[in-house]
C-alpha cells in the first residue's frame, strides 16, 4: 500500500459520536483525523435534539435525583433484546455518567437534566419524574468562525421555518403561546434577519441549539484540540494487515488516498438511513429510505466497510422507528413528536379506525404502524385528523396554528386535507366516511370523560408529559367537535437505522465468533444498539454513541 498520511487514530463521520471520540483521543496525545463524506459536518446528529439518556449523572444529582445504576441496568435489559450482551449494557450505564463529566470538563456544551420521563417509566427500574435525560444549553456559533457555514442545519422537525434555531423551553413557549412568546420569536427572528455577516452567505442560524448545540461546542473543541476534519472525504475500505486494521482508504479530490493508522480506526458514519438496497435486505419492516429522519449520506458504507474484513452484524433488521411527515420535495421524514399527545386530534389507519395509543413514544408508535402496515396493508399513510379547536391552538407537522391555510406553502397544502363536516374530511382522505364518523363518535365519548378505554392514551406518565397540561382530567384527550376538519397524512419512518456492526464493551467491532477485530471500533448507528430494537428514553441514540466513541478512545490510546 502507497500510503499518504499517517496519524495514530481516523475517525470515520462527524456525528456526535465520531467528534467525541477524536477528541478524547486527542486529548489523551493522539494525532487523530476525522474524515466526513458530506461536505457539510455533523451528520443527523446536528439535525437532532441532542438529548443523550444518561444514568447517575452530576447534574441530575445536583437536582436531587439520586440514580441507582442497578435500576438503570435492569430496566434497559429488560428492554433490549436477547442477543445484546449484558457487558454491553453495563459498559453503557457504567460509563455515561464519567463521559458527560469529561464533556463538561473538556468541551463548551452545557447539560442540563430534565425532568423527562423514561419511555417506559412505569417498567421495573424506569424513571417517572425523569433526570436520566438530559438537553444541551444554546451554544455561540461565532466561535465556529467559518466552521459555522459548513454544519448542518437542524432538522426541519426541530426548527422554525427550518432554519431558526430554538431551545427545548422555547419550543414550550411557543407551543402554549405563554406569556412574552410573541416578544421571544420577534426578538430571536430580529437576531437572525440582522445579522449580516451570515445573512448574505449562509441560512444558518448563530444562536446554536438542540443538537447543532452540541455539535458546534464539540467542532470547537476539535478545533482548539488542532483535531483536522476532512469535507467531502468518504471512507471507502479498510486496510487490513495480519488480520489488523492499519488504515483505510478515502476519496480525497475525486482520487484514492491512503491514511495508515498507528492506534486504530474508529468508525462513526452513521447507518443505512438512506440506502435502500441495504434497507430492503435486512429491514423489509423499516423499508422507506426516503421516511427516514437521518441524513442523506448515511448510506452503510462503514458497515459494509466493517463486513469486508470479516465484521459481524446484529440486529440489522432494527431500526429507530417513529412516525413521520413527508413534505413533499424535502430529503427525509419529519419525526412527528409532540402532536400526537395533545388533545383535539387522533391517528387513524385508511379504513378511518384507531389501531394505538397516538401519545407513546414515537418508537412505539412508529414500531406499531409498521407492524400494522405489514399485516393489513392500510398503514402507511396513516391520518392524524384534527378539529378547528386544535388547528387553531397546535401545530401538526408543517402546519402552524396562526398561519391560515392560504399561507401554506404548496407542498404543504398539496398533502392537507379539510371538510366542514367529518363525512367531507374523510371523503377528501379516500376513506369511508361513516366510518370516520363512527370512529370519531366513540372517541368522543371517552374523551368527554378524559378516558380510552381501548388504547389508555394519557395514562401512561410520558403520555401526558407532551400532553396540554391545561386540560383536565386527561391532558391527552379531548372530544374532535368543531369543524372544519383536518388530515395530515403520517407514515412509518424511522430516525435512523440502529442495527449494525458486532461490538464489544471496549467498542472494539467483533466477528461472528464474538472475537475482536484489532484496530477497529464502532459506535453511534454504525454499530448495532446496546438497545436491541428497544427505546428505552429519551437519549438513547445519542448518549450511547458519545460514551462508546469515549470508551473506545480510551481503550485505543491506552487511556483505560
Ligand atoms: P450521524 O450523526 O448521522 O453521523 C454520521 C456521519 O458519518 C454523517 O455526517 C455522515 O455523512 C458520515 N458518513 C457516512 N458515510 C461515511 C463515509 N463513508 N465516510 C466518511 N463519513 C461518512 N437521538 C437522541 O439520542 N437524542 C435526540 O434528542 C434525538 N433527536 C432527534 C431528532 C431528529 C429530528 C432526528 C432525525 C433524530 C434524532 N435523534 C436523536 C437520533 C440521532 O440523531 C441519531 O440516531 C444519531 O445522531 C446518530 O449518530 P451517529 O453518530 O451514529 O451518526
Amino acid at each position: 500500500m502507497n500510503w499518504q498520511k499517517e496519524v495514530d487514530v481516523v475517525v470515520v463521520g462527524s456525528g456526535a459520536g465520531g467528534m467525541l471520540s477524536a477528541l478524547v483521543a486527542a486529548k489523551n496525545r493522539a494525532d487523530v483525523l476525522v474524515v466526513e463524506k458530506d461536505k457539510l459536518w455533523g451528520g443527523t446528529s446536528a439535525t437532532s435534539g441532542g438529548g443523550i439518556w444518561i444514568p447517575g449523572s452530576d447534574q441530575a444529582k445536583a437536582l436531587g435525583f439520586e440514580d441507582n445504576l442497578d435500576d438503570a441496568f435492569k430496566y434497559v435489559r429488560a428492554l433490549s433484546a436477547d442477543n445484546v450482551p449484558d457487558e454491553n449494557i453495563r459498559a453503557y450505564v457504567e460509563n455515561a455518567a464519567p463521559m458527560l463529566r469529561w464533556v463538561t470538563a473538556n468541551t463548551g456544551v452545557i447539560y442540563t437534566s430534565q425532568p423527562y420521563p423514561d419511555y417506559h417509566a412505569e417498567n421495573p427500574g424506569g424513571s417517572v419524574t425523569g433526570y436520566r435525560t438530559h438537553l444541551p444549553e444554546m451554544f455561540d456559533g461565532t466561535l465556529l468562525g467559518n466552521d459555522l457555514k459548513t454544519q448542518r442545519l437542524p432538522s426541519p422537525a426541530a426548527s422554525l421555518f427550518g432554519y431558526l434555531n430554538w431551545t427545548f423551553a422555547e419550543t414550550y413557549q411557543l407551543l402554549y403561546r405563554g406569556s412574552g412568546w410573541l416578544t421571544g420569536l420577534a426578538k430571536n427572528m430580529a437576531k437572525y434577519w440582522f445579522d449580516w455577516p451570515l445573512r448574505f452567505t449562509s441560512r444558518k442560524d448563530r444562536r446554536l441549539t438542540l443538537g447543532n448545540a452540541l455539535t458546534g461546542a464539540l467542532r470547537v473543541a476539535l478545533n482548539e484540540a488542532g483535531v483536522p476534519l476532512w469535507l467531502a472525504t468518504p471512507m471507502k475500505e479498510l486496510v487490513t494487515e495480519n488480520g489488523r486494521v492499519v488504515g483505510i482508504v478515502v476519496e480525497k479530490d475525486g482520487k484514492p488516498f491512503a491514511i495508515r493508522t498507528r492506534k486504530g480506526v474508529v468508525l462513526a458514519a452513521g447507518g443505512f438511513d438512506k440506502n435502500q438496497q441495504m434497507r430492503d435486505a435486512n429491514a423489509p419492516l423499516y423499508n422507506k429510505a426516503w421516511a427516514s429522519g437521518g441524513v442523506t449520506s448515511n448510506t452503510g458504507d462503514a458497515i459494509r466497510a466493517g463486513q469486508a474484513v470479516g465484521a459481524g452484524t446484529m440486529n440489522m433488521q432494527s431500526a429507530w422507528a417513529a412516525p413521520v411527515f413527508h413534505v413533499p420535495g424535502e430529503d427525509r421524514g419529519r419525526l412527528c413528536t409532540i402532536e400526537r399527545a395533545l388533545p383535539g386530534c387522533i391517528m387513524v389507519n385508511q379504513k378511518g379506525q384507531r389501531y394505538l395509543n397516538e401519545a407513546a413514544s414515537y418508537h412505539i408508535v412508529g414500531q406499531q404502524m409498521a407492524r400494522r402496515e405489514k399485516e393489513f396493508g392500510d398503514a402507511s399513510p396513516s391520518w392524524m385528523v384534527f378539529d378547528h379547536k386544535y388547528r387553531h391552538q397546535f401545530p401538526m407537522g408543517p402546519l402552524l396554528p396562526l398561519v391560515p391555510d392560504w399561507l401554506q406553502s404548496g407542498a404543504v397544502k398539496s398533502i392537507l386535507k379539510k371538510g366542514r363536516t367529518i363525512g367531507e374530511l374523510a371523503r377528501a382522505m379516500g376513506v369511508d366516511p361513516a366510518a370516520l364518523e363512527l370512529q370519531i363518535a366513540r372517541f368522543n365519548a371517552g374523551a368527554a370523560k378524559g378516558e380510552d378505554p381501548e388504547f389508555h392514551r394519557g395514562d401512561a406518565a410520558y403520555d401526558r408529559m407532551y400532553g396540554d397540561y391545561r386540560h383536565q382530567p386527561n391532558p391527552c384527550l379531548r372530544p374532535l367537535t368543531e369543524g372544519p376538519f383536518y388530515a395530515m397524512p403520517i407514515y412509518p419512518g424511522d430516525i435512523g437505522t440502529n442495527g449494525g456492526l458486532r461490538t464489544n464493551a471496549k467498542a472494539q467491532v467483533v466477528d461472528d465468533a464474538g472475537q475482536p477485530i484489532a484496530g477497529l471500533y464502532a459506535v453511534g448507528n454504525n454499530a448495532a444498539s446496546a438497545m436491541g430494537e428497544s427505546y428505552p428514553g429519551a437519549g438513547v441514540t445519542i448518549g450511547p454513541a458519545m460514551t462508546f466513541g469515549y470508551v473506545a478512545a480510551r481503550d485505543l490510546t491506552g487511556a483505560n
